[in-house]
């Protein structure tokens, strides 16, 4: 946590969050084994320090103590729960200068998008302490008159939930907000470069006064997330899993919940369009597709993957965009004020990314700007024109700095092309024809669609993917549902 600036008077500094223990029952606690692993600042290097590197024993613990918990926790009236919630949302705002720099440390993101990030994280929380005071069930009317029927939601019980690095912070907030208004208790793995935004979440949740044992948080190494999220998804004590990350995993842990069928939801891998119509203002396509396209350095779920541009304003695009991309980025460790692009996670992505780039230059793409890795994680914002959809970059999650241009000719060819893959999580385009954008936005084979927009998620509207990318919707008041069953009651007997 060097480089950091003091905190703001009153405020915590960002190192009281930096823990060496994990969060189980309402207390910090070691792995059983005493095992540890360090966390690396992906911008230098540098140790930030170490957390429990915990195993299938601490995890059945974890779930153990949160089963006990969700006894008393069901009982809790929709009112306590949001009032202990909105407390948690409002000290998250209080400590987001704080929050920012540490997922900036652990993550690389620049401060000013781990602020934002923090923001919308901290907007889940008070979302869900407002959507859980709407729960509500239901009178049917009865085809049997001594009879009335009933519909009431009740909370689904544990959750188990595992998350990924790029949101650390958010995807907690998105899932655990969600369970813990509707009444159920958390098992949640983050993942190994990102434990401490959790822990921290951990900390201002005990603070705002939500009882032990409602909200746990197990960390471990990579080489132990596989025995942990095996625990989790076939334990009989959790009723529900919720993952974010990568498409292959979510497919494993699917498998797994089958021997106890569990209520899943999974939000996994895109390789979302970006289409510019001839119709489409060039400069508010080119400004939509610098957030989709470069924010986090590439690193989203719902980055831009393939950027289909009319061949009538294919090189006023790339024109203006590469003008955009020399002047408005610059590389640079996250904490350093003016870095747009920080690193990448770790050293594996830089690799992918230059393979990526590799593959698509000798299959005919050239290179407009970047292309080249900057030493460390650090890799270049690079433009590839004449880029086709059978490339890797195209076919594959790039999860990194590069912009793939591809060009097209009709709105059918693009649409084709568009959804002429196995992931649909997010798509957007830009157009100024009203019955182009129906037509459109109604044919994308995605969860989400931005409409003349780059960057569009939001605590209050649905999160959630089509295809492989993903089972059920987090977020807005959807996002709830995926914690509650719906029970008949039938009352019968009546005179
Ligand atoms: P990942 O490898 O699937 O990792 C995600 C989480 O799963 C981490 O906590 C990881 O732990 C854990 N994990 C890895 N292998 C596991 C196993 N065998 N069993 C149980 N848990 C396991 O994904 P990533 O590369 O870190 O994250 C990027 C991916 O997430 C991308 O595909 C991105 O599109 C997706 N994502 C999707 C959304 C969405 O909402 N749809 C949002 C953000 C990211 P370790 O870190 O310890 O390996």
């Amino acid at each position: 946590m060097d480089n950091l600036a003091p905190p703001k008077p009153g405020a915590r500094p960002a190192s009281s969050f930096v823990y060496d223990k994990a969060f189980v029952n309402g207390e910090w606690v070691a792995a059983s084994s005493g095992k540890t692993f360090e966390v690396v600042n992906p911008a230098n290097g540098k140790v930030i320090g170490s957390v429990p590197d915990m195993d299938a024993t601490d995890t059945e613990r974890a779930i153990k103590v949160a089963y006990k918990a969700f006894q008393s926790w069901k009982e809790t009236t929709a009112k306590e729960r949001s009032t202990l919630l909105r407390k948690w949302a409002n000290l998250v705002n209080e400590n987001i200068e704080e929050l920012s720099k540490l997922l900036t440390s652990e993550m690389g993101k620049p401060l000013a998008e781990a602020k934002g990030e923090i923001t919308y994280g901290g907007g889940f929380l008070e979302l869900f302490a407002e959507e859980c005071k709407r729960v509500e069930g239901d009178i049917i009317q009865t085809p049997v008159k001594s009879r009335r029927l009933l519909v009431l939601k009740q909370p689904i019980g544990v959750s188990g939930m595992i998350t990924p690095w790029n949101f650390p912070n958010a995807m907690i907030t998105r899932k655990a907000g969600a369970a813990i208004a509707a009444g159920c208790t958390v098992v949640l793995k983050p993942a190994e470069d990102t434990p401490y935004s959790a822990l921290a979440l951990c900390d201002l949740a005990k603070e705002a006064g939500i009882p032990a044992g409602v909200l746990n948080v197990v960390t471990s190494s990579r080489n132990n997330a596989g025995q942990v999220g095996k625990t989790i998804c076939e334990s009989p004590l959790v009723t529900k899993m919720s993952f974010t990350g990568s498409t292959a995993v979510g497919k494993l842990l699917l498998q797994q919940c089958a021997s106890t069928v569990k209520k899943v939801s999974l939000e996994l891998g895109g390789n979302a369009p970006f289409i510019v119509f001839e119709s489409a203002d060039v400069d508010a396509a080119v400004q939509g597709v610098m957030g989709a396209k470069f924010r986090c350095s590439g690193q989203t779920c719902v980055c831009a993957n393939r950027i289909f541009v009319h061949e009538s304003i294919y090189d006023e695009f790339v024109q203006k965009m590469a003008v955009v991309v020399e002047k408005d980025l610059k590389l640079g460790d996250g904490i350093d004020p003016g870095t747009t692009q920080g690193p990448l996670i770790n050293k594996k992505a830089v690799e992918k990314i230059e393979a990526h780039v590799q593959d698509a230059v000798s299959k005919g793409a050239k290179v407009v700007c970047g292309g080249k890795s900057k030493g460390g994680n650090f890799f270049e914002p690079t433009i590839l024109t004449e880029v086709t959809n059978e490339m890797r970059c195209s076919r594959e999650e790039i999860f990194g700095p590069i912009a793939g241009i591809i060009r097209f000719k009709t709105e059918e060819e693009v649409v084709g092309l568009a959804n002429a893959t196995s992931s649909g999580l997010a798509g957007y385009f830009y157009s100024r024809d009203f019955s182009q954008i129906w037509r459109v936005a109604e044919r994308l084979e995605s969860g989400l669609v931005g409409v003349n927009e780059g960057v569009i998620s939001t605590p209050d509207a649905p999160f959630g993917g089509w295809k492989e990318s993903g089972l059920g919707s987090e977020g807005g008041r959807y996002g709830i549902e995926e914690y509650l069953e719906i029970k008949y009651v039938c009352m019968g007997g009546l005179q």
